[in-house]
């Protein structure tokens, strides 16, 4: 029975009227009075009712006043009710899980403490029985949270503001001393800077770690702590630093021997909001020294904080003796060796460190992230099953995926990576590194930015791309390279305007010809590819010179020219003193760029794109819409002719896709006074569809497969063999 069902005025008045109603419902009917009694049951409930109404509307009223914040949470973990005191109405409506409250309140943990804390909140959760348990919400407030299981698998929460307890028990001024007091007496540095990075307080220890007297603010401390990285959770914390996970060992400026170990955690409001960070430094020189004479090998990477080689190899082989296995993945940062040579050490490091930050953030607490050297990370999984490797490794490149705002500009951060799982792959640690090395090297030979697990049959493929790289270095020497030359033909005037220069290599030692789509990787791998392009270049020029001004000779020739050698500033000059021996005018070579190159480094090649075009040779941007390029990217590159990818030429004439990109493509390249070639044309009716959108030059099998020099410009008759007497020999 509620509590509310007690005599009270109101009802009274409701029965009372009921009743009347009823007696007056009989008279009218003509029926006797005690018929309306029968109406007295209904009374009894409607009464009831109201009390119960009336009672739930004063407990849930006492609810709201309540000085804690009381919640309930679903079986499903999601936000059902919570009174004024939680987040509000929209937070409600937004009903975020259980698992996103916890994420927002301890946003000022470590990450790896962070999992490890939400995971025990659920347990908690799940068995909620009343223990109290302290966390801090989004506002930084300190709060004590009491949970009871409800009938029917919901939990209640129940939690109040602890931030204030104990002020009252010293005057304000009495417990600052006493505060300043701790913070003098602690021995690391403590240093308070508001959002300018100016300092807002800096105790002794501090003073004395900077000579005597503490730095005005932290650009002219000199230290470089991580520069800024975009952190969309706490995009508020100033001075470039991120929250207090930033743990970093560095050297102060003038006193490379005094190592600092320095945390960052920003200084929130009670309102929320940061208003600067508050850096711990801690002097570790003495604790490395004592290591260094006890001969013990420093656990850590002294740049990124990860677990060092040794520390590595140590829970490698533990993992490798350990019956329930585990998963290795290591990996290899793409573009790290130019991003370091270009940009310099520091954007060389800032890229490591971001990196490890990555890294760490995605693996269980129990797993070792470790930096092996250079650009090569490995992750340690013990006791994962073989079935989550593919699992991690997605979560390693999503995380590695975002590009890196830094010094201006944006830096792609991919990697190569590689999985063994033990024991399957190997039972002790050495073989399951060498199984994920492999896993590795295959990755990489796949391009950028791709995983591998490891399988029996790539060791067989990576000895046979091995004795390709050997065969392919002896290639140039043997003189097994020869350029073959695919027509480009203008479809209104029917005649041949231009041709592009293709790598063909005949091996007598392996045999067989061997297709530029397996030669250019290897090439790469064997780090060939700068002698590969340089032997075309000087080719493609000695075979225009043979040319000389024949009517019946291409105008111009195309070559394919590979990222790594137009990385090189040099490469223009060398372009220009080949053409100048030769005697060929530069407007007759054309130097062909990747298309993947526009979106993977412009910055990297502009210079050489800009100094050949100063030389007077025109640039083609290949294969465009065949993968990542956009018209945006064209925008930016110095090029005179686009090369419509294959791929688009097939989906002509039905495609309406195809269509779009192809009419869209020639309108923009038209207003910017480039021309377009349609690539791989091979039947009549793409050669229309591409005349009828504007594209008149074509080059496929419709035209000429590509063929030998001599079959495309046959040789006078009185110039007897070759072009411009010999054949060039190449070194590699
Ligand atoms: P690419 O520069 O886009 O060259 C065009 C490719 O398409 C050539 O393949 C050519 O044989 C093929 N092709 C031409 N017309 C048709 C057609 O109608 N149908 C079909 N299905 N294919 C057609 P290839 O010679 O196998 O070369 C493949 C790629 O290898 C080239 O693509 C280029 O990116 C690279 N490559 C070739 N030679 C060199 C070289 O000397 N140096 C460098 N760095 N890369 C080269
Ligand atoms: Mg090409
Ligand atoms: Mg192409």
């Amino acid at each position: 029975m509620p509590q509310y069902s007690r005599l009270s005025l109101p009802m009274i008045l409701l029965g009372a009227s009921l009743v009347a109603a009823a007696l007056l419902t009989t008279a009218s009917l003509g029926l006797p009075p005690w018929h309306g009694l029968a109406a007295l049951p209904a009374a009894g409930l409607a009464w009831w009712l109201a009390g119960l109404w009336q009672e739930l509307r004063l407990r849930r009223a006492a609810m709201e006043a309540a000085p804690w914040r009381a919640a309930i949470y679903g079986r499903d973990h999601g936000l059902v009710w919570q009174n004024g005191r939680g987040a509000g109405q929209a937070l409600l409506e937004a009903r975020p899980r259980l698992e996103q409250v916890l994420k927002a309140a301890l946003w000022h943990l470590p990450p790896a403490e962070r999992e490890a804390e939400i995971s025990r909140r659920l347990i908690l959760h799940e068995c909620a029985d009343g223990e109290a348990a302290e966390l801090r919400d989004a506002a930084g407030h300190w709060m004590r949270e009491c949970k009871r299981r409800l009938p029917g698998g919901a939990v209640a929460s129940f939690a109040i503001d602890i931030s204030y307890v104990g002020q009252g028990q010293a005057a304000p001024a009495e417990s600052e001393a006493r505060l300043r007091a701790l913070l003098e007496a602690a021995p690391a540095g403590i240093w308070q800077i508001d959002a300018q990075g100016r300092t807002v307080y800096a105790n002794t220890h501090l003073a004395r770690l900077f000579g005597g007297a503490a730095p005005e603010s932290l650009s002219a401390s000199g230290l470089t702590l991580t520069p800024a990285l975009p952190d969309p959770a706490h995009a508020e914390v100033p001075c470039g630093l991120s929250p207090g996970e930033r743990e970093a060992l560095l050297a102060l400026p003038g006193r490379p021997a005094l190592r600092l170990l320095v945390a960052v955690s920003p200084w929130v409001r009670s309102e929320g909001g940061a208003m600067g960070c508050v850096l711990s430094l801690l002097d570790m020189t003495p604790l490395e020294a004592a290591q260094e004479r006890t001969g013990r090998p420093a656990e850590r990477d002294p740049l990124t904080g990860l677990a060092n080689r040794a520390t590595f190899q140590a829970g490698l082989d533990a993992m490798a003796r350990d019956p329930a296995g585990g998963i290795l993945l290591v990996a290899d940062l793409d573009h790290f060796k130019s991003a370091n040579d270009r940009h310099g050490h520091g954007v060389g490091d800032a890229l490591l460190v971001e990196a490890a930050r990555r890294l760490r953030e995605v693996v269980r607490p129990s797993d070792i992230v470790s930096r092996l050297g250079g650009d090569e990370f490995a992750i340690l999984a013990p006791g994962a099953l073989p079935d989550t490797a593919a699992a991690l490794a997605g979560r390693v490149r999503e995380a590695l995926g975002p590009r890196l705002a830094i010094g201006g500009g944006e830096l792609p951060l991919t990697a190569c990576i590689g999985i063994a799982c033990a024991p399957a792959h190997g039972a002790e640690g050495e073989a399951l590194l060498r199984a994920a090395d492999l896993a590795l090297r295959e990755a990489k030979a796949q391009g950028r930015n791709t995983a591998v697990l490891f399988e029996a049959g790539l060791r067989e493929r990576s000895e046979r791309r091995a004795e390709l790289r050997e065969a392919f270095a002896e290639a140039f020497a043997a003189g097994e390279l020869e350029l073959h030359l695919q027509p480009q033909q203008d479809t209104g005037r029917q005649e041949m305007v231009g041709a592009e220069a293709l790598i063909r290599w005949n091996s007598r030692r392996l045999g067989r010809w061997i297709s530029p789509g397996e030669l250019i990787p290897a090439a790469g791998e064997a780090g060939l590819m700068p002698a590969l392009d340089r032997f075309v270049l000087r080719e493609a020029v000695r075979i225009i010179a043979g040319w000389g001004d024949r009517p019946d000779a291409p105008r111009v020739l195309g070559i394919n020219i590979s990222v790594t050698t137009l990385h090189d500033p040099a490469f223009a000059e060398e372009v220009a003193e080949v053409l100048a021996l030769a005697g060929v005018a530069p407007h007759r070579l054309e130097i062909e760029i990747p298309e993947d190159l526009a979106i993977r480094d412009l910055p990297g090649v502009a210079r050489t794109l800009a100094a050949l075009r100063v030389v007077g040779v025109p640039l083609a941007l290949d294969d465009f819409g065949g993968g990542h390029s956009g018209l945006p990217h064209v925008v930016r590159l110095p090029v005179q002719r686009l090369k419509l990818d294959r791929s688009i030429v097939a989906g002509l004439p039905d495609d309406p896709k195809s269509y779009a990109v192809l009419r869209a493509t020639v309108a923009l390249a038209r207003s910017m006074g480039i021309e377009v070639i349609g690539e791989g044309v091979e039947t009549q009716g793409q050669a229309f569809a591409l005349r009828r959108a504007g594209c008149n030059i074509i080059q496929g099998f419709l035209v000429a497969q590509p063929m030998p020099v001599e079959e495309l410009v046959p040789p006078l008759p009185e110039h007897g063999a070759g072009y411009g007497g010999q054949r060039l020999r190449a070194s590699a």
